[in-house]
């Protein structure tokens, strides 16, 4: 496994010199910047006199075809700097010299050079022995886009090329049947057709509008989960979606976030923003009245906004927004109660995620402290040492084999987190359980304990779906837009194969409304084929068709989406059946 992906990564690494001779035969002007592996292929920078166009892809891929035929060894040197810097300026590279300046300044003397047919680059290797060792039929150029020279925004824009390598064809046939699938579940596209989310040029980029279908999902998702942690004492509170600076001056949020947060001014001399995260809110809850241990554990949820200010990112999408709804919960508890308080969160985790079919393919990472920076976190050295314990034992009680991961702890604790791949094969990470004995503290939280005296609690926050922006961009993907019938906006259609039949596919309808299933009716004047393929294009999960023997028999003819054959069962035993499956969320 390791030596494949040790070869994968020299192959990369050598086709984007492969790439750089064949950009030199086609513009002998070109300068170079950097080509390095990257996790799905390579890429290399160029100044070069003209803006590319995508037909050049397939040109230079021509010329790379050649270059690998014809078989060039990759000749390695190790010269001086100072002949490195004659030979860089002598072609003309300015950006390589650059390079070399800066290995000089950073203490090297000697440089190595590799010479590939007619390009000789600046490189530390190593690389495959040569060209011809790759497969012409496993690479390919993907994409053109600009890039700053060293990535700073200050420097000259250079022109980026990208591409992947394989070993073989079969793996570039696989990844580029993947890129085209992605395509087609882009969630921005899925999106429009299904009539989930829309943005609005007067509202402002970064801030989706869930329309009546997305709305349905969204609540879905909420209900769901609600009733899932009530089963576990959450309650449901509901905060402001401002609050003043103090706050997070306090809970320490003001320093971390900085510019990101969302400045509010008042003509009352009042300064607000609008909060970044939901946790500082909910200790007031706390903070509000005296508490016993008897109390204990409180617990917390609401699915309210938060606001990040950051650059809109990807338009239109609902992956970056700046406006978040985040579905969140705390649980204020004794030490003593830690430890169950985590497990309960675990269980919920994987129920929620089992449910979408999701968790099979899951891992966690049990995130601790850089232990050689402890200034990067609040809290006590001994508070850590025991939260980590806690966790590490949960893991081993609930056999998660969470993975321990240094450094990845957040400011106020370490955390479990969940891990998961979609339909895809991309990596999602969204569910956390941390820990916090910080957070109560700089608060002045406080319970009276079983001996009359006072403790602080600690604080349990748990994450299960995060923010519904990113998780409904990650369930259209991972479903492909045909959600899960609990979760389909529209649920089933009723078709009646003419308008004959009108009066009895309303009867159907209403049956079905009654039993509060999410129903639509598609009677217009078209074709039933042509009103069959449009509801089939909006992935309902059941069409029901309507006719004269259904009208005789008090029966319906079911179509399942995804399923070819069509099947006819009595009005009370489809209905009956369909309840049972949105209560199993099948
Ligand atoms: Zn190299
Ligand atoms: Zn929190």
């Amino acid at each position: 496994m390791t030596n494949e992906k040790n070869n994968l990564e020299l192959l990369k690494h050598s086709t984007a010199h492969i790439l750089a001779g064949a950009v030199l035969e086609m513009f002998p002007e070109a300068k170079f910047g950097i080509g390095p592996a990257i996790e799905n292929g390579f890429y290399y920078d160029f100044q070069l006199p003209r803006t590319l166009i995508p037909e050049d892809l397939p040109l230079l891929e021509e010329k790379m075809r050649e270059i690998i035929k014809a078989n060039h060894p990759f000749e390695k040197a190790e010269i001086s700097i100072k002949e490195a810097l004659e030979h860089f300026e002598k072609v003309n590279q300015p950006l390589k010299v650059e390079l070399i300046s800066d290995l000089q300044k950073a203490g090297n003397e000697t440089v190595t050079i590799y010479k590939s047919g007619n390009l000789v680059d600046l490189c530390a290797g190593p690389h495959i022995e040569s060209t011809g060792k790759i497969n012409f039929k496993a690479f390919a150029l993907t994409k053109i886009s600009g890039a700053y020279w060293k990535g700073d925004e200050k420097n000259q824009q250079l022109q980026r090329i990208y591409g992947v390598v394989f070993e073989d064809k079969e793996g570039l046939k696989n990844y580029l049947h993947l890129v085209e699938e992605a395509a087609k579940r882009d969630h921005r596209k899925l999106g429009k057709e299904l009539d989930l989310f829309c943005f609005s040029d007067l509202v402002g980029p970064g801030l989706p509008l869930f329309t009546p279908n997305g709305t349905i999902i969204k609540d879905e998702l909420q209900k769901h989960i609600e009733k899932v942690c009530r089963g576990y004492g959450f309650q449901k509170v509901s905060t402001p979606h401002l609050a003043k600076i103090d706050l997070y001056e306090k809970s320490g949020h003001a320093q971390k976030f900085g510019a990101e947060l969302f400045q509010v001014t008042s003509h009352y001399k009042q300064n607000y923003v609008l909060k970044p995260v939901q946790c500082p809110h909910q200790t007031q809850i706390f903070a509000s009245k005296p508490r016993s241990y008897r109390d204990l554990p409180i617990r917390y949820m609401e699915s309210e906004k938060q606001y990040r200010d950051e650059k809109p990112g990807e338009i239109g999408g609902l992956q970056r927004v700046i406006a978040i709804t985040v579905e969140d919960g705390h649980s204020f508890c004794t030490v003593d109660q830690v430890k169950q308080e985590v497990k309960n969160m675990v269980e919920i985790i994987q129920n929620f995620y089992t449910s979408l079919g999701l968790w099979e393919n899951h891992w966690i990472s049990l995130s601790v402290r850089d232990y050689a920076h402890p200034e990067k976190y609040i809290g006590d050295a001994a508070d850590w040492d025991e939260c980590e314990k806690i966790l590490q034992d949960v893991s081993a009680e609930m056999g998660l084999g969470a993975i321990k991961h240094e450094g990845e702890a957040a400011l106020y604790g370490p955390k479990l987190d969940f891990m998961f791949r979609d339909a895809l094969g991309k990596e999602i990470q969204i569910p956390t359980v941390q820990l916090d004995f910080a957070t109560p503290k700089r608060f002045e939280l406080e319970y009276t304990n079983n001996e009359g005296g006072k403790s602080s609690p600690v604080m349990v926050h748990r994450a299960i779906l995060g923010s519904y922006e990113r998780f409904i961009a990650l369930l259209i993907e991972h479903f492909a837009g045909a959600f899960p019938l609990w979760l389909s906006p529209v649920q089933v259609a009723v078709l009646p194969i003419s308008e004959k039949f009108a009066q009895y596919a309303a009867e159907v309808k209403s049956k079905l409304l009654v039993a509060d299933i999410r129903v639509e009716m598609n009677d217009k004047a078209e074709s039933l084929g042509k009103r069959i393929s449009e509801t089939e294009k909006q992935k309902t999960p059941y069409i029901i068709v309507v006719g004269e023997k259904e009208v005789a028999d008090k029966t319906v003819a079911v179509r399942t989406h995804g399923v070819k054959e069509q099947q006819t069962l009595p009005l009370d035993e489809f209905i009956e059946k369909i309840m049972k499956e949105i209560i199993n969320k099948k």
